[in-house]
């Protein structure tokens, strides 16, 4: 039977109570099995060593509280370390700058950016009440704009309008004027992807980067790619700098090792969680709870 990471924790070290404070050796056992079950969770490598070595002091420091039963006392520790390395509070986005507000999603082709624009979009309209204008740049896939503009209008906000023949940056320049002329809050530029990365995508992403200035470039990722995962928010944010991350798929089966990981490597919050295809299913991110989906 599957045997969550918290119970394996209070299994070896409730064993002990009685016995007073925990020796090292026991913490190190419990740090074997914290290890062992990040890297199940796909966390990466380096992630996983500071992490335990982080956690591993903290537990040898505390244990000589002998109030509480050890193998709760480890697990609240490993816990409040999680929510430390997945940055402790959750991120709104952030739209403190004069309007209209350029907010890029770049990311891989099949990641969920065009899902996640029509979805930030709708949360933008109908909570914050902001007047959003979505525009597709992708020019290389001959139906990324239209469907870009069929999910604008099952959300009911508006996309620019197509013309044939613009390159990205000359979309990227229309939707400002556009946006600025017709007083919307809000610009969404959904950018093209690629299957995987390339100098030609980190060139374009840049190009637009500095045409559209934009307030806010989230990286769209799918959590179930895990490492594969990691290693692209890491030559986003080194080529086209990240303000944020999106992790998608977060309703399949992945215990969260790439949110881990991912803001450890980039030191970016990841702000908003993706949990299934339809237009709502989007969730603000929240540390704590991610914590606890690693533990089980
Ligand atoms: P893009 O190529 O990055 O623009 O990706 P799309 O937005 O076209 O999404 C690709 C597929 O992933 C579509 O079938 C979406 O419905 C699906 N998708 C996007 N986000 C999520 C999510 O959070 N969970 C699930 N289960 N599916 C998603």
């Amino acid at each position: 039977m599957f045997e969550s990471l918290s119970e394996k924790l209070s299994g070896i070290l409730d064993k002990l109570t009685g016995r007073g404070a925990l020796s090292e050796e026991d913490v190190n056992a419990a740090m074997r099995e914290v290890r062992r079950a990040l890297l199940e969770a796909d966390v990466a490598l380096e992630v996983v060593r500071s992490f335990v070595d982080r956690t591993r002091t903290r537990a040898i420091g505390a244990a000589v509280i002998k109030s509480v039963k050890p193998g709760q006392m480890v697990v609240k520790i490993v816990h409040d370390s999680l929510v430390e390395t997945l940055g402790r509070e959750s991120q709104a986005i952030d739209l403190n700058a004069p309007a209209p507000v350029a907010i890029m999603l770049v990311g891989l082709q099949g990641a969920g950016k065009t899902t996640t624009a029509a979805k930030i979009a709708k949360r933008l309209a109908e909570r914050d009440r902001r007047k959003v204008l979505m525009a597709s740049l992708d020019v290389k896939r001959p139906a990324a704009q239209e469907q870009l503009a069929i999910l604008g209008r099952q959300v009911g906000v508006d996309t620019l309008p197509i013309i044939p023949g613009q390159d990205p940056v000359e979309i990227a320049r229309r939707a400002e004027a556009a946006a600025r002329l017709q007083g919307y809050d809000v610009v969404l530029l959904d950018t093209a992807g690629r299957t995987h990365v390339d100098e030609p995508l980190m060139e374009e992403m840049a190009q637009i980067r500095d045409a559209a200035h934009p307030h806010e470039v989230l990286l769209v990722a799918d959590a179930l790619t895990g490492q594969d995962a990691v290693n692209l928010a890491k030559s986003f944010n080194e080529r086209v700098g990240l303000t944020g991350i999106v992790l998608t798929r977060m309703d399949g089966d992945g215990r969260g090792g790439a949110a881990l990981s991912m803001r450890a490597v980039t030191g970016k919050p990841i702000k908003l969680l993706g949990v299934g295809e339809k237009m709502d299913a989007v969730e603000d991110f929240h540390p704590s709870r991610l914590a606890d989906r690693i533990l089980g």
